[in-house]
């Protein structure tokens, strides 16, 4: 018996956008989580201008900006210490800022706006996905069978699921990221500080504000760690000359924890036959800069779009779904090379001395790097000869 027309598991950015733009489309969705919400979710919680484009787009972003730090530029230090500064640009006519937002409250928010939409919102733990002829069907939640015409999958980096139904071959490559909350920090620039000195490459350190004086302190190293995010952490809160200088007097809030970062969309399976994955569950954050919630909103309205034009006609069949498959890669493969690209040459010292730790000539390559990474503007300005000869051009500070 078929008991709705899609279940999606998890209610992160992913699974609550996905389930509010199908809720909208008139769909009967039941989204299920395992936490009950408000949760907390290990997070920069940095909203990129792309990411607030959608949530205009899906009416909240007003909510959201009443509760968030508002950061005006990005600061990024050099390995060689040198500093390089870039003005945030907003789209589609947005105020020119970055969010900062705790994920506490944030996925809250989205999480309430999927049930606004019309979603049922259950708090279960997707045991197994229900397969019939090899088409998933439905899930298993708390021993209890609940069946539907299409399955989201939006688990973020998190694979059970997918293990305990026997459908996941291998174990995707991971890379670890820790994160921090501090409170009673000298009074702060509200700009985004990033740190790509004193740090393992390619990988970076970060300093979010999330208020005057409160900040989200955090590191994330995509190779393989020789040490545990979390101690590398605390190695570098003590050890980082900017760091170690601000936090002096802070307070750390609770405790410092690490998650999985997933970043491999270009070779993760996105259709299985009755079921779409969206977000981080097929490795959709960004390889260069680790941050993902925009492009999981945005895979959550994509596959929205299918879902409700391939269920109005028939059968979701592995055939029928590819249709998501191609807009995804529309969307966003481009945009994944030149990231990876882009991940390879950040293990690369020099390179970044020339970017960020170089006088204004770098400024160009700076801004079209930035803009790039955060959706500002488009990822053709990086294959222009004016980026590749201003790149040329850039020199590193000398001391
Ligand atoms: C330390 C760190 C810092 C980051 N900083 C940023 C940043 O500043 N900006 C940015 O844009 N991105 C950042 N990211 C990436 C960002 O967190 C992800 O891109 C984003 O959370 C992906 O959203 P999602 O909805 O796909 O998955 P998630 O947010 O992970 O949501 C998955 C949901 O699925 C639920 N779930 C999992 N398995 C099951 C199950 N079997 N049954 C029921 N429920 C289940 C979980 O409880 C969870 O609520 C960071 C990641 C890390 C680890």
């Amino acid at each position: 018996m078929q008991q709705h027309d899609v279940i999606v598991v998890g209610a992160g950015p992913a699974g609550s956008a996905t389930a509010s733009f199908l809720a909208r489309a008139g769909m009967d969705v039941l989204l299920v989580d395992k936490a009950t919400f408000p949760r907390d979710k290990t997070c920069g919680d940095c909203l990129s201008p792309r990411a607030q484009a959608i949530l205009h787009h899906m009416g909240i972003l007003e909510q959201v900006d009443h509760q968030a730090h508002h950061a005006p530029a990005i600061r990024l230090y050099a390995p060689n210490g040198g500093c390089a500064e870039t003005a945030v640009t907003g789209l589609a006519g947005l105020p020119h800022r970055t969010l900062v937002i705790p994920r506490y409250r944030f996925d809250h928010i989205l999480q309430q706006h999927a049930i606004d939409s019309g979603a049922t919102f259950r708090v279960g733990h997707a045991q197994r996905l229900l397969l019939t002829d090899n088409r998933v069907v439905g899930v298993t939640v708390h021993d209890q069978d609940v069946r539907s015409a299409l399955v989201v999958l939006a688990t973020g980096a998190s694979t059970g699921l997918l293990k305990a139904s026997g459908m996941l071959p291998q174990r995707p490559r991971f890379s670890v990221a820790a994160r921090r909350y501090y409170r009673h920090l000298p009074p702060l620039d509200p700009h985004l500080e990033l740190y790509l000195n004193q740090v393992a490459l390619p990988g970076y350190a970060w300093l979010f504000p999330t208020g005057p004086q409160s900040a989200n302190v955090g590191v994330w190293y995509s190779g393989r760690w020789p040490v545990s995010a979390r101690v590398a952490l605390d190695a570098l809160t003590r050890q980082h000359p900017r760091l170690r200088r601000v936090l002096r007097e802070a307070q750390p809030v609770a405790v410092m924890k690490s998650y999985p970062i997933r970043v491999d969309f270009l070779t993760a399976q996105k259709r299985w036959p009755g079921m779409l994955g969206v977000g981080e569950a097929i490795g959709l954050v960004n390889p260069f800069t680790g941050e993902g919630i925009d492009y999981a909103l945005e895979s959550g309205q994509i596959a929205a779009q299918v879902i409700t034009t391939v269920l109005g006609t028939g059968t979701p069949t592995l055939a029928r779904l590819q249709r998501y498959e191609q807009q995804l890669n529309a969307h966003f493969r481009q945009l994944f090379q030149i990231m990876t690209l882009a991940h390879y040459l950040a293990g690369h010292m020099p390179l970044f001395n020339r970017i960020f730790g170089g006088d204004r000539s770098s400024q160009p390559v700076v801004d079209a790097l930035i803009q790039t990474c955060f959706g500002m503007t488009d990822m053709s300005v990086l294959l222009r000869p004016q980026f590749l000869l201003h790149l040329l051009r850039s020199r590193p500070m000398t001391t």
